[in-house]
């Protein structure tokens, strides 16, 4: 098997550094694919540092990849060499159960193989990550890229875009609808771009003063500092629905109040600790709070098309492989703007 270049952690506290991997020769209904760039998430911290608990190492993160396919395997119909082609945060599912039958893979019952920090399905075979010169997966588990967008700017929409892109269409944001977007970060300014070009009026709710001038030119429509205490009571029962996107433990009550009779606010951040919630602020105005994961092939494809017809891209800072313990250090200051993408040529030469 040939070796491929990649950037690992061998351990929770250790950067990551330079290490070579092997993928499994295509099968049948495989794909293998050139990396071209990864993007960057705060999951990747979370996972590399064992926030979440569960970590296996060595490991190579990365779900935000777009390539090129060198080779098919025999049975493949959807894919050729040369075409571009994207992988997001899971390579297979069981394919069986109510949610994959719905193309909701990423809630499958039977368990999903993420792209790492997983095993590949029913082996102890670990999977490893975009962070990496070049991957192996099934046909069923990849994305149509179009060659119409710039790619470093494509490659976060395999998880940031699809996981604000999937609740905002899920709870029917549109014309009319209040939102706000909590953390402008990779996933935050993600959020901001798809409600803004669903018709809905966004307001970004952020610890960075600094970032008001980007909210607006990403499309919000107003812009709060969360410790302006005078200014967040005047939102008091405002939104329709918020989007929390924040990395790092912090009040849910707080930004709870802030939405009108029969809100929703929308948990997609994973803070790695838990965060105590009185009941009030969801009683007093029927409010829900709720979560929600990635999202499925079918709808990943649907929002890369849509983004093909928008012109939609991530706004990313190009760096190379070698600069990635920085930029993990730097975004765990909210120093980004707005996602770090790694150029593969890097580990290429
Ligand atoms: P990111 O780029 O680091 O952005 C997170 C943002 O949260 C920061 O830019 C900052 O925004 C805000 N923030 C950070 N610390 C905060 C604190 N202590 N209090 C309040 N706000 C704080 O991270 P990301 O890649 O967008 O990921 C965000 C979270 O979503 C992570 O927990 C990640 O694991 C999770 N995630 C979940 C899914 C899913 O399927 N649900 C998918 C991908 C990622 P401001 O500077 O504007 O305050
Ligand atoms: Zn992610
Ligand atoms: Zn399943």
């Amino acid at each position: 098997m040939p070796i491929i270049a990649s950037y690992a952690a061998q351990s929770a506290t250790t950067p990551l550094a330079p290490f070579d991997i092997s993928r499994r020769e295509p099968g049948p209904h495989d794909v293998e694919i050139d990396i071209l760039y990864c993007g960057v998430c705060h999951s990747d911290i979370h996972q590399v540092r064992n926030e979440w608990g569960g970590s296996a190492f060595p490991m190579v993160p990365g779900h935000e990849i777009v390539g090129r396919v060198t080779r098919t395997g025999s049975h493949v119909t959807k894919f050729k060499p040369g075409d571009l082609a994207g992988i997001g945060c899971f390579v297979d599912s069981c394919r069986t159960c109510v949610n994959c039958r719905d193309g909701e893979e990423q809630y499958c019952d039977g368990g999903v193989a993420w792209t790492y920090n997983s095993k590949e399905r029913g082996t102890d075979i670990p999977t490893f990550g975009g962070y990496s010169t070049l991957i192996v997966a099934d046909e069923n588990y990849i994305l149509h890229v179009a060659d119409t967008l710039s790619l470093p700017g494509v490659a976060p929409l395999l998880c940031a875009g699809i996981t604000t892109y999937s609740p905002l269409r899920h709870w029917n944001v549109g014309k009319g609808s209040k939102v706000g977007v909590v953390g402008l970060g990779g996933l935050g300014h993600m959020g901001v771009k798809f409600a803004a070009a669903f018709g809905a009026d966004v307001t970004v709710l952020s610890t960075s003063k600094s970032k008001e001038a980007d909210a607006r030119k990403l499309g919000a429509h107003d812009f709060l500092v969360t410790s302006d205490e005078e200014e967040m009571k005047k939102r008091k029962s405002h939104f329709d629905f918020i989007l929390n996107t924040v990395s790092a433990k912090h009040d849910y009550g707080q930004y709870l109040q802030l939405l009108k009779l029969n809100g929703t606010m929308t948990l997609v951040g994973i803070p790695p600790d838990a965060i105590p919630l009185k009941a009030n602020p969801l009683i007093s105005r029927r409010r829900s709070l709720s979560g929600s994961m990635i999202g499925g092939i079918r709808e990943t494809q649907e929002m890369l098309d849509y983004c093909a017809e928008h012109n939609i891209v991530s706004d990313v800072e190009v760096i190379p492989m070698q600069m990635i313990n920085e930029a993990y250090d730097r975004m765990l200051r909210s120093d980004v703007r707005y996602r770090f993408v790694i150029d593969l040529a890097s580990l290429k030469v």
